[in-house]
């Protein structure tokens, strides 16, 4: 186990904020982990992955935790096994290479194993909720373990159990992925090009990803806003017509468009970006903007994917 005090969270978010934690607390095994939880029993925890989906908008006065367990195993030729601290496109890149196939939609991806169950990750038309068969726990209170089936995870849109009714209550410590065997190396690599060129690249220029969720509003909305703008694209599902949030931004002007340090990336207007050594102000007033004009133009709620902490 590794214990850091007062530290700065800078390397630990890809959106290059430089917020303090009070405690950083690595682990590397389910001992450690249940260690750590019985000895800060009912302190402020947050377990993080690769912090590329949280926007930390100021100190965090509690103990960021992080795992160092990063293996992976086959269970038999159609499941495998990995551990929560795994970056998912190692994992991806890993099962590529022995061809093996399923995941390579979610290839470039960036997070671990255990957050890709907590905000089931989407990409090219495939969900994590695709693959995922089953999530091992630890229950931060009693420390048991408990396995959820995909079921049990009540998987949507960039969600999960884990983020309503059991948030901050369980620690995914591992996660098994249905796999099977296949080529998938081609179709892994051209969707690495085709992010790479709409994408920033983590370590390079921070952000959290896509801001913003996609919305959903009813048909008769949708079919009103088609009078107005014919161009307008939009999908039915079942829970109501989706409008590309990234295409209702572009139209009320804000590619490339900055506040402070922050910038709405001008190749893909979904991302927020750290252009300028950003403040979280910056980039919480920039989102709020662009929220705020997507509702006056389009009377659209856009909500954010981003954490904020
Ligand atoms: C450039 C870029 C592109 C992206 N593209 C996509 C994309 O195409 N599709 C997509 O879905 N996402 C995308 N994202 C968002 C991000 O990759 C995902 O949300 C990812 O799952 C976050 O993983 P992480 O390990 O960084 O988690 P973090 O950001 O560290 O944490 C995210 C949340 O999960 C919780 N969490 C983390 N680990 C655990 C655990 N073991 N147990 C319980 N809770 C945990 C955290 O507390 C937090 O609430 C992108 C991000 C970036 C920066």
């Amino acid at each position: 186990m590794s214990t850091k005090e007062n530290i700065s969270l800078l390397p630990y978010n890809t959106f290059g904020l430089d917020a303090k934690a009070r405690l950083f607390i690595e682990y590397y095994s389910l001992d450690e982990l249940r260690q750590v939880l019985k000895e800060h029993k009912g302190e402020q925890i947050l377990h993080i992955g690769q912090g590329s989906n949280l926007l930390f908008t100021r100190d965090f006065n509690g103990i960021i935790l992080h795992s160092g367990m990063a293996r992976a195993r086959f269970i038999d030729d159609e499941t495998v096994e990995a551990q929560n601290g795994l970056r998912l496109d190692d994992l991806i890149a890993q099962l590529t290479d022995m061809a093996y196939c399923g995941m390579e939609k979610l290839s470039l991806i960036p997070g671990e194993v255990g957050a890709s169950a907590v905000q089931n990750v989407g990409a090219y038309g495939v969900e994590a909720k695709d693959v995922i068969e089953r999530v091992y726990t630890m229950d931060v209170e009693t420390q048991e373990e408990r396995v959820f089936s995909n079921e049990e995870c009540k998987f949507g849109y960039r969600d999960s159990i884990f983020k309503h009714e059991l948030k901050g209550k369980y620690i995914v410590t591992s996660v098994v992925y249905k796999v099977k065997p296949g080529e998938a190396s081609k179709t892994r690599e051209e969707i690495i090009q085709t992010r790479m060129a709409k994408l920033p690249t983590v370590g390079e220029v921070g952000s959290a990803g896509s801001f913003f969720m996609n919305p959903f509003i009813p048909e008769e909305q949708a079919n009103e806003l088609l009078k107005l703008y014919p161009d307008m694209p939009n999908f039915s599902s079942p829970q109501g017509v989706k409008i590309p949030a990234a295409w209702l931004i572009e139209q009320c002007g804000w590619k490339g468009k900055t506040l402070g340090g922050a910038q709405v990336w001008p190749k893909q207007p979904l991302v927020i970006v750290n252009a300028n050594h950003a403040t979280p102000e910056d980039i919480i007033a920039l989102a709020a903007q662009v929220s705020a004009s997507v509702k006056e133009k389009f009377n659209i709620d856009i909500h954010p994917e981003v954490n904020y902490i």
